[in-house]
């Protein structure tokens, strides 16, 4: 476990999962809000070096966590869908 300030981005089935660690101060908000249950725990150490949170593939990119993360510590990006033509398209899912 280490603590760190740089941001982390995972790019998941249907977003680009942004975490600041140095801002997440742990407090559980964007885990408890989360309706695909998609956030958990992360090793990463947050600004009071408590656990920040990671996401998986649930997400949804609904964008509920980063509206109620009270320290902006979340940012999510819809991933684009490409069919099978090649062409992209704003993934609704
Ligand atoms: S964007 Fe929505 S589904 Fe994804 S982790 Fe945040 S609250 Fe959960
Ligand atoms: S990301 Fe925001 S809501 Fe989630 S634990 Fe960190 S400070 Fe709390």
């Amino acid at each position: 476990m280490s603590k760190e300030y740089k941001s982390k981005t995972q790019e998941l089935k249907r977003a680009l999962f942004t975490l600041f660690p140095g801002l997440c101060k742990g407090c559980g908000l964007c885990i408890e809000k989360c309706p695909k249950k998609s956030l958990s725990w992360s090793d990463t150490l947050g600004v009071y070096g408590t656990p920040t949170v990671k996401a998986n593939d649930e997400c949804t990119a609904c964008g509920i966590c980063q509206e109620v993360c009270p320290d902006c510590a979340i940012r999510v990006e819809r991933m684009k869908k490409v069919d099978n033509e090649g062409n992209k398209s704003e993934n609704t899912g």
